[in-house]
């Protein structure tokens, strides 16, 4: 936790906070905080500031804050990604959101096992559970939206061309004719594929709506690595 994220509920007055959960947990047994020292702090969709230790013990931790940074940075990148198994889903919100993706549309597929989509881990603070870890790791603030689209063809012929608009439109393919760009500036909307990847006819969909299929080479990434490697690569 390089970040003590803070929602409005946490506010006893207009700068101090007491803490009693995880946090109170990790600021003692972590940062081994003690009266006059001061953490990382950030409100949840809001600034990032410096908590100031005014109390600390087993109970609660008290922290008088300050709340004058701006958080990071956005990754300009709208990630859809064809849902994942439960298991790597959540490793992949922590990944995506600490590298600073806004815009995450979770996207049926082919070759999505269609027991994923009744996974408990797709229950709203399941996810949000996993995008707060990753904010905290990234000492970021802002939540990302995520968006469930359990229909790929709806989505792609009515949805897709208005989110994707003017952004550069790329699909993560192995077999894809270009090699993916390398820090891209302007704002991109990337598919990536699941496990077994896209089928032809999800790549020709995608194509129409104006998708290069890009390739990494010819090693075959897992979701969990591609994800990543596609993101650094297309960061500004
Ligand atoms: N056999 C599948 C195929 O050929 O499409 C492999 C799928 S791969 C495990 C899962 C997803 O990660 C792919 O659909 C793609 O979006 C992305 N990916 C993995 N390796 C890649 C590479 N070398 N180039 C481009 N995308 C890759």
């Amino acid at each position: 936790m390089n970040l003590i994220l803070l929602s409005a509920e946490d506010f006893v007055s207009a700068h101090r906070v007491v803490l009693a959960d995880r946090r109170r947990d990790h600021i003692l047994s972590v940062h081994r905080a003690s009266q006059g020292d001061r953490l990382r702090v950030g409100l949840i969709n809001g600034a990032l500031g410096s908590g100031l230790v005014i109390n600390a013990d087993a109970a609660r931790v008290e922290l008088e804050v300050q709340l004058d940074q701006q958080p990071p940075a956005p990754l300009p990148v709208t990630l859809l990604l064809a849902l994942p198994r439960p298991k790597m889903l959540k490793r992949i919100l922590q990944t995506v959101t600490a590298m600073g993706v806004k815009q995450l549309y979770l996207l049926n597929s082919y070759r999505v096992d269609k027991s994923f989509w009744s996974s408990p881990f797709l229950q709203p603070e399941k996810i949000t559970e996993q995008l707060l870890l990753g904010l905290e790791q990234a000492r970021d603030s802002i939540l990302p939206e995520v968006h469930l689209r359990p229909r790929f063809k709806p989505f792609v012929e009515d949805e897709l061309p208005a989110l994707s608009g003017h952004t550069t439109k790329l699909v993560a393919h192995p077999g894809g004719a270009h090699p993916c760009p390398r820090e891209l500036l302007a704002p991109t909307t990337l598919a990536v594929g699941p496990e077994g990847g896209f089928i032809d006819y999800e790549i020709a969909r995608l194509e129409e709506c104006g998708f290069t299929p890009v390739t990494l080479g010819s090693r075959i990434l897992r979701v969990e690595t591609a994800v990543p490697v596609l993101l650094s690569r297309l960061s500004p």
